[in-house]
């Protein structure tokens, strides 16, 4: 992975752990993987979450809860990421299209409204999932 120099140690550490998880991680076990680094309490994690947030190097998945490490932090051209998350195995696949942001931008543009953040969550089944006899190739 990518060094960050901008980032402080907490910082690094938290982006560290979930760059090297293979599904989303919640604050609290975020916390539990570093408490051998130093981390303490809740808050160390949620103020590094904060700033790799705000500095587009992780996402919040609202509908679990849960942190992910971007999945192409140096072209975040475009504004609406989508998330497909698989109920079964846990992982994540992100991905922005521009079909959809043309759509949504054309709503946006007709209904005057202004938008702050966009994100989609899909939930459902992955293909390695949904028919195992494809195999453990999907995804890695
Ligand atoms: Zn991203
Ligand atoms: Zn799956």
């Amino acid at each position: 992975m990518t060094a960050h120099p901008e980032l402080t140690r907490n910082q690094a550490l938290v982006l560290k752990a979930l760059g090297q998880a293979e599904i989303p991680l919640s604050a609290y076990t975020i916390l539990d993987l570093l408490r051998d680094d130093g981390f303490r309490a809740p808050l160390q994690v949620y103020r590094a979450l904060d700033k790799l947030q705000e500095l587009g190097l992780v996402h919040r998945l609202e509908s679990i809860s849960a942190f992910v490490a971007c999945a192409h932090p140096h072209c975040h051209a475009h504004e609406i990421i989508a998330f497909a998350i698989c109920r079964t195995c846990g992982r994540v696949n992100e991905f922005s299209d521009a079909g959809i942001e043309e759509r949504l931008g054309r709503w946006i543009e007709a209904h005057k409204f202004e938008p702050e953040k966009t994100t989609i969550e899909m939930s459902g089944l992955c293909a390695a999932c949904a028919d195992p006899s494809n195999g453990a190739s999907v995804g890695a």
